[in-house]
């Protein structure tokens, strides 16, 4: 009995894994299929000036309305979009569309749209050699200019083949498009990195926000950090501010962008376009 029931556990497991294979397969095809059946999403968050409070910049989030799931957020997708090399599609409409959207809404209503918006880059990307000819064409043919775009990079992503991701950024900041460093602080990278790579945004990561209240070393570094930046002259947007105490300590600091769930929470690029409009533009 005992030779019995391991026999069926065995069979028990290989079917799992079987079935575990197939959904990844289902999931890794219909992923593919996302992108070429319009079901990828654009949404944008408002960066915020501070203090003055106006949407200075926004940054493009992709969603995927997915038909078996709902919408789904990136943190559900991305990692087999990038084990798969599907993000390089994901990346590419993204950028396309974020150019358009944030293009018509300067033509349209100039006192109301952003004067940047930026895109997420994943590791892959860095590697495909036609990256500045995707956002060469994606500016050309949406007419937006380059100094309103930013592609934001991980830090330990640049710092995966340093030679690669410098002679990349160079050819990228001849476009006139500006670089960001994202979740700045959360990977465990030299500072040195910052003389070598040329960057001309630095976003704080949320981590060290997040309870700064009460915590005077970690306002201490946020601040450290926010005067790096400004020495270096580089833009400094400091990431998920989710209440006022956080948003004010920071303008203590001299921090003059920020970006959270207090200051606007991503949305639907129509919907944020709708809602800030001038009233007499909406339809
Ligand atoms: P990220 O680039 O650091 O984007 C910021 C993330 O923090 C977003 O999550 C945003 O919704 C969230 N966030 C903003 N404010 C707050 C806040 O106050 N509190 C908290 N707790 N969170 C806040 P989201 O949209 O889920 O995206 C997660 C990550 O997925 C992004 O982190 C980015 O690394 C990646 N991602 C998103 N869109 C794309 C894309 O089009 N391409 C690539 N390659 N990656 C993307
Ligand atoms: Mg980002
Ligand atoms: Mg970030
Ligand atoms: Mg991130």
């Amino acid at each position: 009995a005992a030779k019995e029931q391991g026999k069926n556990r065995f069979l028990t497991f290989e079917t799992q894994m079987h079935e575990q294979l197939l959904n990844r397969l289902d999931e890794e095809a219909r992923l593919r299929d996302a992108v070429r059946r319009g079901e990828l999403r654009l949404h944008l968050q408002p960066v915020v000036g501070v203090p003055a409070g106006q949407m200075a910049g926004a940054e493009a989030l992709v969603r995927w309305q997915d038909p078996e799931r709902g919408l789904r957020m990136p943190g559900s997708f991305i990692p087999l979009a990038e084990e798969t090399g599907v993000i390089v599609d994901i990346d590419r409409w993204v950028l396309f569309e974020a150019c358009r959207a944030v293009k018509r809404w300067q033509d349209d209503d100039p006192a109301t749209a952003p004067a940047w918006v930026s895109v997420n880059l994943s590791a892959a990307h860095l590697e495909v050699p036609d990256l500045t000819d995707q956002v060469a064409y994606a500016l050309s043919s949406t007419g937006l200019s380059a100094q309103c775009l930013v592609l934001e990079l991980t830090e330990t992503v640049m710092m995966r083949d340093l030679a690669v991701t410098s002679v990349r950024l160079e050819e990228l900041r001849e476009l006139g498009v500006k670089i960001a460093i994202d979740d700045f602080g959360t990977g465990y990278s030299s500072l040195g990195y910052l003389r070598d790579i040329p960057v001309d945004v630095l976003k704080i990561d949320r981590s060290f926000i997040d309870g700064m209240a009460g915590n005077g070393r970690q306002q201490e570094l946020v601040n450290a950090v926010i005067q790096l930046g400004h020495t270096l002259g580089l833009r400094v947007v400091a990431e998920g501010i989710e209440d006022a105490s956080q948003l004010s300590l920071l303008t203590v600091m001299g921090c003059k962008f920020a970006q959270g769930y207090h200051l606007g929470r991503p949305e639907p690029a129509e919907a944020l376009i709708s809602r800030l409009s001038t009233p007499s533009l909406r339809a």
